[in-house]
């Protein structure tokens, strides 16, 4: 039983996200066999096929966003005896182990004979007159047994997984995800995936400043957030030239800014022509230079899109945690170069006026070179769940 997160309190328009979280679920498991689907009481019911991993489908089902909750359960018709009858061989691996358990009966079936508080006490009974060692704990157990009688039939389980939360992905449109090969970005493009964004990757190489090896480290990056966000179409831009006209041309406390204000203004061009709604960035206050107030206003200016900047007042640490929750810290870490800090400058501006930065920016021709970017910039998809990147041989 798959239940709802966030949805659960949608009114009129409800149907629309519990459309767009069941394909989303239908896309996750596809490749693990011919699944049944039915909708009610808000909850999607998920049948596998025979003989399924069951902790495969779950793992899967644990990235899918706008589900509150997991329930592995076992289908009975509605007939107390038949779940008593079946409840010592279900419920065995969960209970064998355990010291103390509990109850908990839902009965959404109204025509149901039983009332809520005997179900519990008679199935308390069963279970305990099969598993003599259990103890009862109503208020800490360490399993919960569940049985609900619906609409449908009665469902009894005692797995109960916490789902990854928020909205469907694609319920709130479509964002491009400046993403670099640091920690913050991968994380970012998560937390906004997670209110429901198609999160689409942007990046910008300079080759031979940085290596093939960095754009494999961020298409790694890419193929672990797949897991959370599905799908991922990626853009890599090609930034050298735009990069050493910079060097070439403009003071060198500038740089930074100004890459940072070439890069949003790429990222602008593409939102414009392939129908991005924001841009995304992993920017946290006061982190680096280019992420004082003044750095980030000359930043903002560049932009045509509003620039969701999930981690802004998170600290390092916090970020860290959820990286390494999501699976993508190791492959950050790794040790590649960024675009970011090639020709960096040794004393950047960390108060640049935005007139000052605006003038450098005019001194030269960088709008036919922002065009040649844009036109030169290749495509690649990644695929929900797929991992072939493997850096750490
Ligand atoms: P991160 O850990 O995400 O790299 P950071 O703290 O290192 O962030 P910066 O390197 O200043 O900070 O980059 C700030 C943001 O700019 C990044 O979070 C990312 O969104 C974007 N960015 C930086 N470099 C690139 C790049 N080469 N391609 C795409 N986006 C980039
Ligand atoms: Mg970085």
């Amino acid at each position: 039983m798959v239940k709802y997160g966030e949805i659960a309190l949608k009114g009129l328009n409800k149907s629309t996200f519990e459309d767009m979280l069941q394909k989303n679920i239908k896309r996750r498991l596809k490749d693990l066999g011919q699944f049944e689907y039915f909708r009610k009481q808000s909850t999607i019911y998920v049948t596998p096929p025979e003989g399924a991993d069951m902790d495969v489908i779950v793992k899967r089902l644990s990235y899918i966003f706008g589900i509150g909750a997991i329930q592995r359960c076992a289908v009975f018709p509605k007939d107390f005896a038949a779940v008593a009858e079946g409840a010592e061989e279900y419920l065995r691996s969960a209970l064998e182990c355990a010291k103390t358990f509990k109850v908990e009966a839902k009965r959404s079936d109204k025509a149901f004979p039983m009332k809520t508080p005997d179900i519990q006490q008679e199935l308390g009974g069963v279970v305990l007159s099969h598993f003599p060692h259990l103890k009862v704990d109503v208020h800490d157990p360490e399993v919960t047994v569940r049985l609900e009688i619906r609409d449908n039939g009665a469902y009894l389980g005692a797995e109960r997984i916490v789902g990854a939360g928020g909205m469907p992905v694609g319920s709130s449109g479509k964002a491009l995800l400046m993403l670099s090969g640091g920690i913050d970005s991968p994380v970012a493009g998560y937390m906004m995936a997670k209110r429901g964004l198609v999160v689409d990757c942007i990046h910008y190489v300079s080759p031979p400043y940085t290596s093939e090896r960095a754009q494999m480290k961020v298409e790694a990056l890419c193929e672990k957030m797949t897991n959370y966000c599905g799908d991922i179409k990626f853009y890599c831009v090609p930034f050298t030239e735009i990069q050493e006209a910079l060097r070439d041309n403009c003071p060198e406390e500038y740089f930074t800014v100004l890459m940072r204000r070439l890069m949003v203004k790429i990222a602008n061009k593409i939102c414009e022509r392939d129908g991005y709604g924001a841009i995304i960035t992993g920017e946290s206050v006061a982190q680096v230079a280019s992420q004082t107030l003044t750095a980030l206003y000359c930043t903002n200016e560049a932009a045509e899109y509003p620039v969701f900047r999930p981690v802004i007042g998170m600290d390092k640490k916090e970020i860290i945690e959820i990286s390494r929750k999501i699976e993508t810290y190791e492959t950050s870490t790794l040790p590649y170069e960024d675009c970011c800090t090639v020709f960096s400058p040794k004393h950047p501006r960390t108060k640049p006026r935005i007139e000052d930065v605006k003038a450098a920016e005019q001194s030269y021709d960088f709008d036919s070179m922002i065009e040649k970017a844009v036109a030169e910039t290749e495509v690649k998809r990644f695929r929900c769940g797929e991992q072939t990147i493997d850096l750490f041989d």
